[in-house]
């Protein structure tokens, strides 16, 4: 025996079945022709009878009548006249086409009952009438829609259930090799069977009696090229079909139907927005028909639908991110706000603690502090570090004169003078009262007079506006060095010394610098 159904020329011959078929008339699981089916066959092969004939077969049959009229009104046939019995069905469709109706719903009627157990039958009859209606509405678009060609692309993958009720252990073992019955590897299913799907099928319908332009384009609808020229352009439609009905299966829509466009274009020069529309009614009149088979109320939502739920999806994922975002910016907006306020708060708590809250000047406590801090780093650098001391001359006057006020005003104003005179690295501090200190790192007692005198003077000439009248004041300066030459760790000689020197300065005479030398305090 042949491996497959090819002659030596490669075309697939129905002859080659004959050996197949005899296994399966032996098969004690497959169904056997159901009888309505085998008296719908009957009624058409008497061409004069047919007509009559296949009413009453049809008609003896209250569901299967219902069903009918179902198909006949949907809108696959778009009929502008409501059918509504089955002799004007007949008159309508024709009865070829009728019969093919009626087959199609008593051969799946019949398998559904055949197939218990572990097969998803509603999963395959859905994948198969997909592909029907799929190969009516394409072949309707070609020109080259016959009147078989909904029963024919219906039953292309029947042969899985002939597989599946003759051998299901091979079967299964079968389904464990691909990604399930839509693999449809012919080769694996030969190593397995020693025929592949289209064989079966082909095979079980000669043998029901079912017309070759049924069983041939199935024999060869995964390869359409091998078939007979006569079944060549059928088999085409039943490939096609299949394809089209795979978007609707499984996974990834998006895939298959770009897939499914490409094949369009590339064989039969389809441009893309109109296999869109096509495999968008193809899930529309599916659906209709699904129903009238019975397989749920299930839809399938049409490829457009797909795609704009999977942008929606999409866009909801990108607007979800877009918020995530304003929720991170304004989050990290109020974490900044919060660190500016916290620095502010901290910056006016160091103001409360650190600064005179009339001058706005460094307080004692802070001088004492750094007065260490500079006297600590000039002893590490070896750097020079001066210190001068200065108290308003006769300041008791202003304020016995102008008022305590009065007094307020002129200690700010004059802070505000020195603030101006001294550098960033000198440190000026109210001292107590009237009193002033400025700390100046690495600043040795020539700069230090230099500085000294730039205060005084600048005391000296400042004008203070007192209850309209305008002020003088002058202030009496002293200062000391500490230099590589002498260094002390105690601050408070320092002090001391410079201390000293205002004091000397109020008692020559007052608005005068003085300088002590820091080793006399020693
Ligand atoms: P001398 O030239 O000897 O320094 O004379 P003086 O009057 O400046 O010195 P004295 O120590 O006798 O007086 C200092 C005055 O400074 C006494 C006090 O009322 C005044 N004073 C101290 N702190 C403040 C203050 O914060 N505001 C005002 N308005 N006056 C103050
Ligand atoms: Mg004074
Ligand atoms: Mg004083």
């Amino acid at each position: 025996m042949k491996e497959d159904a090819t002659t030596d020329n490669g075309m697939v011959q129905a002859e080659t079945l004959k050996p197949l078929q005899k296994v399966l008339d032996r098969a004690m699981d497959l169904p056997s022709p159901p009888a309505i089916a085998v008296k719908v066959l009957d009624a058409v092969k008497d061409d004069q009878e047919s007509f009559r004939a296949l009413a009453q077969v049809i008609s003896s049959d209250p569901a299967l009548t219902a069903k009918m009229l179902k198909v006949a009104n949907s809108s696959i046939y778009g009929l502008a006249r409501r059918v509504d019995s089955i002799e004007m069905a007949l008159t309508v469709l024709g009865s070829k086409a009728l019969k093919n109706i009626a087959l199609s719903f008593v051969i799946v009627g019949e398998f559904q009952n055949a197939c218990q157990g572990s097969f998803d039958f509603t999963k395959f009859w859905k994948g198969s009438i997909t592909s029907a209606v799929a190969a009516e509405m394409y072949s309707s678009m070609l020109g080259e829609k016959s009147d078989d060609t909904f029963v024919s692309a219906l039953l292309q993958n029947i042969g899985y259930l002939v597989m599946f009720l003759t051998q299901p252990k091979k079967f299964f073992q079968l389904m464990s090799q691909g990604d399930g019955p839509r693999s449809e590897d012919l080769k694996v299913e030969k190593k397995i069977f020693g025929y592949d799907h289209q064989e079966f099928g082909a095979a079980l319908l000669k043998s029901w009696g079912l017309p070759e332009t049924i069983y041939m384009p199935i024999l060869s609808h995964h390869v359409p090229e091998q078939s007979q020229e006569n079944f060549h352009k059928s088999a085409s439609i039943l490939f096609i079909s299949h394809q089209l009905s795979l978007v609707y299966q499984g996974f990834n829509p998006g895939e298959k139907a770009r897939l499914v466009q490409k094949l369009l274009n590339e064989k039969y020069q389809f441009p893309a927005e109109k296999a869109e529309k096509l495999i968008d009614s193809i899930a529309e009149k599916a659906s209709e028909i699904l129903i009238t088979f019975e397989m749920g109320d299930e839809t399938i939502k049409p490829y457009s639908q797909l795609l704009q739920e999977a942008n929606q999806d999409l866009g909801n994922l990108n607007l979800s991110y877009e918020q995530l975002i304003l929720d991170l910016k304004s989050a990290k907006d109020e974490a900044e706000n919060l660190a500016a306020n916290l620095i502010k708060a901290n910056q006016s708590l160091r103001n409360l603690v650190f600064r005179d809250g009339l001058t706005g000047l460094f307080n004692h406590r802070y001088f004492q502090e750094m007065l260490e801090m500079e006297m600590d780093r000039s002893n590490r650098h070896s750097h020079f570090l001066s210190l001068i001391f200065f108290d308003i001359d006769y300041f008791k006057k202003i304020n016995d004169c102008h008022g305590h006020l009065a007094g307020d005003h002129l200690l700010k104003s004059l802070a505000a003078r020195v603030t101006k005179i001294i550098r960033s690295s000198d440190i000026l501090a109210r001292y107590g009262g009237e009193e002033f200190a400025v700390i100046m790192p690495e600043t040795d007692s020539s700069g230090l007079r230099v500085f000294a005198e730039r205060v005084r003077r600048g005391i000296e000439q400042m004008n203070v506006e007192l209850e309209g009248r305008t002020v003088q004041v002058t202030v009496s300066i002293g200062g000391t060095t500490m230099g590589p030459d002498l260094f002390v760790n105690d601050k408070r000689l320092l002090i001391q010394a410079a201390d000293q020197a205002v004091y000397q300065s109020k008692n020559q005479g007052r608005n005068k610098f003085t300088f002590l030398p820091l080793e006399d305090f020693c």
